[in-house]
């Protein structure tokens, strides 16, 4: 079967040179994809033209209200996404995080557009400004959609929550999108979106999808579009330097990979709660979509004296992982996305032992159900990196696979070190009962994080963990992990930049999340860190 795409309101199929698509576990063809004679100008011109209109019509809370209407009418092909997303290498249970983590961000995303937008198609941006004395001269923010297309591109790990968590800002904001899903997995996205198109929930224009290239598409791009990127750093700097986006300023927003850390704090000791939840943090992370996640652990960072401790506990706790075909209930870990996602994570792999020792997964695992040589299985891999602090490969290769490294440190300066070597992450964790731990950590942590978790026995039953973005967060990192924010789509001027122009801390007894502005972010006027206890 090859794709289509959905350009211009009709499903369209690639002239030529279709590339094969494959199951991660069988290795057979299930698709085909090539976006060959797509006309890429008309497709932007299309959703300016008819997508834009149609949008900007309605009021946000008509937006929210057909987001809404949305998810519930995608749940009604849940199983059939779960089907399909057993080909992309996913378990059951990480299928739920893409498709239920993308309906679940839907319903977030209407339900915050009709409780804190207004019913009417401007946004008015904080309070009216005093400009003169005799107040006669006033000035006041307003948001208001971009005229132009969100330019969506994915990366192959979540085909569909990838999808739905930039498409909910953008058709909030009133802009319409243009969704390039990864190759590799872009069949399940294809199939929701056929959902979604036949439908008829979204007003016409509002959605096109590419299965294939992005062609010329960038060279047609005007200062009213905005490309949101989620896939590899060095793609996103190949793309962000296109004369295009410097020429015409087009905002370009990239969410990349990312080194994050877990610290193990020191009250942790032998018996704790908070080293058994670390440990089984660290293992969850890694197998997880066979840890292919942009937010995965993949340095875990403990005190020196409890090395031995941890590692026998993670390796006790890896040799329960079954691996195998993931339409078994049995296996806790599936496949990689694809024999090439494999070479890649070996060949990572490779430079990572160069300084750091395998401690588990040396040998490949039995497999359930599966063949070692057309699936593209690979054993979890902890690694041991005795002098982190000159090491240069953990913090700068990303190995994106069931890969981390244990790493010791001396003291909490060294562990907040260790973690800022990554050049900026996404996502970081701690785990400690200690409060003055924490908000040393935090605090030393956050100018280099999107995100930072803070785990203990109180908390733990209820946190949704390290690696998990929230719709109702901001989601992002500065430095390598692209310096991007919010759902992936900066709207229209400025409406998702509301959140994210100011560093926000919830505090729920002792579970605190921080957001640190991304060095793109407007000056920090109205920046803050609540004081700590
Ligand atoms: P990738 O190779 O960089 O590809 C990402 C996307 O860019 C794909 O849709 C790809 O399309 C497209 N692309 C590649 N070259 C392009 C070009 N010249 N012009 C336009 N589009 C182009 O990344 P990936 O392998 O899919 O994903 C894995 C990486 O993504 C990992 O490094 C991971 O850490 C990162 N990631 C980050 C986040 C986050 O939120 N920060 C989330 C998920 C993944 P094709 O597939 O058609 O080449």
């Amino acid at each position: 079967m090859q794709l289509q795409s959905f350009a211009g309101g009709r499903w369209v199929v690639g002239s030529r040179d279709a590339v094969a698509l494959r199951d991660a576990t069988t290795g057979a063809v299930i698709a085909s994809s090539s976006a060959e004679g797509l006309d890429y100008r008309a497709m932007l011109e299309y959703a300016r033209r008819v997508g834009g209109t149609s949008l900007r019509q309605l009021t946000f809370h008509e937006r929210a209200g057909r987001l809404k209407e949305l998810a519930k009418r995608l749940g009604n092909f849940k199983e059939e996404f779960y089907r399909l997303s057993f080909s992309t290498g996913a378990t059951r249970s990480d299928s739920w995080i893409d498709i239920d983590g993308g309906l679940s961000t839907l319903f977030v995303y209407a339900s915050k557009g009709t409780r804190e937008l207004p019913n009417s198609h401007v946004y008015v941006d904080g309070s009216v400004e005093a400009l003169s004395r005799g107040g006669t001269f006033v000035g006041q923010h307003i948001c208001v959609p971009l005229e132009g297309a969100a330019v969506h591109i994915n990366a192959f790990n979540f085909p569909v929550w990838g999808m739905l968590e930039k498409l909910a800002p953008a058709f909030l904001a009133g802009v319409p999108s243009i969704v390039k899903p990864a190759t590799a997995t872009s069949y399940l996205t294809e199939q929701v979106v056929r959902r979604i198109v036949e439908s008829g929930i979204l007003p016409e224009g509002a959605i096109q999808l590419i299965c294939g290239g992005v062609g010329d598409l960038f060279d047609h791009l005007t200062c009213q579009d905005l490309v949101c990127f989620t896939g590899s750093a060095g793609t996103a700097q190949k793309l962000r330097q296109h004369p295009a986006i410097m020429a015409q300023s087009v905002r370009f927003t990239s969410e990349t990979d990312s080194l994050n850390s877990c610290i193990l704090g020191p009250d942790a000791g032998a018996g704790t709660a908070e080293l058994d939840l670390f440990v089984r943090e660290v293992v969850r992370e890694m197998t997880v979509k066979a840890g292919q996640k942009c937010t995965a652990i993949r340095k875990a960072i403990v005190p020196r004296e409890r090395v031995a401790d941890a590692i026998e506990a993670l390796r006790a706790a890896l040799s329960q992982v079954t691996v195998g075909d993931p339409r078994l209930e049995k296996v806790k870990m599936g496949p990689l996305a694809s024999l090439a996602q494999r070479r890649e994570v070996r060949e990572q792999l490779g430079k990572l032992q160069r300084e750091a020792e395998l401690v588990y997964g040396g040998e490949e695992p039995e497999l359930l159900g599966a063949d070692g040589e057309r699936g593209a299985f690979m054993a979890p891999k902890l690694l041991y990196c005795r002098d982190a602090r000159s090491a240069r490969a953990i913090h700068s290769v990303e190995a994106f696979g069931p890969v981390c490294t244990v790493v010791p440190y001396e003291d909490l300066d060294a562990a907040i070190a260790l973690t800022r070597q990554g050049g900026g992450s996404l996502a970081g964790s701690v785990f400690t009962a200690d409060e003055q731990v924490a908000a040393r950590l935090v605090l030393g942590l956050a100018p280099f994080h999107g995100r930072i978790l803070v785990v203990n026995r109180e908390c733990a039953q209820e946190s949704t963990g390290h690696g998990s973005p929230l719709p109702h967060l901001v989601h992002g990192g500065p430095g390598r992990a692209g310096g991007g924010e919010g759902g992936g789509s900066p709207p229209p001027p400025p409406f998702l930049c509301l959140g994210a122009r100011r560093g926000r801390l919830l505090k729920r007894d002792m579970f605190y999340w921080i957001f640190c502005l991304p060095p793109s972010s407007p000056p920090p006027s109205v920046f803050f860190i609540p004081s700590l206890p």
